[in-house]
């Protein structure tokens, strides 16, 4: 008899989270379903990036070594120009279907039909695909409290928040030393001037949040504190920046190079890698809080 429980999985590398993830199931009856990347780059347009990835190894030799390290769960590989219709084939006979929750689950689970009703999705982070990538993640650090923190620079920061023309968010941000004392302060700012936006339009009009966020006519303020800073030949070591907003994954990375040993943001989500960049190099992050 067909066994009724199927994991359908893509898994470009064999790593430690795909082997825990496997683990799960290791001693049950079960089938996995390996998708082969290319199949599903060429049959959705949705993961179309998924061909771009360079370290996808062929889903045959990737069946082959799982097959080693997991003797009871029997392996099967699924791939074609319209990938769609082994899926479906394939799940027909499946009571349940497993799968991590990424982007390769959402796409078929809203274009391959009859998946939806028996498919469980467990929150596994197996790879930086798309959902994990615009993931927004709540930063656990220390807190400071507002009555601890310098109010010149608080006030400072407020200011600098206020000039910002951008639609799209304001931020700023304060570089000071350990007395207080403010070194620069700056907020987004338009380019070629700030006016720019109300002569031609900005061009993020055109894309939703988090889509080409290259097509930005703004630099952001830290990035422009830390240009600034170099214009003039002042080292930011041992600075301190307050930030209104959590650093994007490009100034978090421009930040953690500078020297900067504490950085306290009021609101706001790392994204991709940023918290774990700046703490990679001894930046101390902390959360400011009124209440
Ligand atoms: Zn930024």
């Amino acid at each position: 008899m067909e066994k009724n429980k199927a994991i359908v999985l893509y898994v470009p590398v064999v790593h430690q989270g795909y082997v825990d993830f496997l683990n799960l199931f290791a001693d049950e009856q079960t089938i996995v379903y390996l998708l082969d990347g290319e199949s599903l780059a060429v049959s959705f347009p949705d993961i179309n990036y998924l061909i771009r990835d360079l370290r996808a190894v062929d889903t045959n030799f990737i069946k082959a070594s799982l097959q080693l390290m997991f003797k009871k769960i029997e392996f099967r590989s699924l791939s074609g120009k319209y990938i769609s219709l082994p899926i479906q084939t394939a799940m027909a006979g499946a009571v349940e279907i497993i799968m991590p929750n990424d982007d390769v689950s959402d796409v078929l689970l809203s274009k391959v039909p009859g998946l939806l009703s028996k498919t469980t999705l467990l929150p596994f982070s197996l790879r930086w695909d798309k959902n994990q990538t615009l993931l927004q993640k709540e930063i656990d650090v220390d807190t400071i409290h507002f009555d601890d923190f310098p109010k010149n620079v608080f006030e400072a920061l407020k200011k600098q928040v206020n000039k910002s023309v951008d639609w799209w968010r304001q931020v700023g941000c304060v570089i000071y030393n350990d007395y207080g004392d403010i070194l620069l302060a700056s907020y987004n700012k338009h380019y070629p001037n700030d006016l720019s936006l109300n002569i031609f339009g900005d061009p993020r009009f055109n894309f939703k949040p988090g889509e080409h966020i290259e097509y930005c006519s703004a630099i952001h303020s830290e990035a422009w504190a830390i240009a600034r800073a170099a214009k003039e030949g002042i080292a930011l070591k041992r600075f301190n920046i307050l930030v209104s907003d959590f650093p994007c994954p490009t100034c978090a990375k421009l930040l953690s190079e500078t020297g900067i040993k504490n950085l306290t943001f009021v609101q706001g989500y790392s994204v991709v890698d940023g918290k774990e960049t700046l703490e990679s190099k001894g930046v101390t992050i902390k959360k400011l809080i009124f209440e």
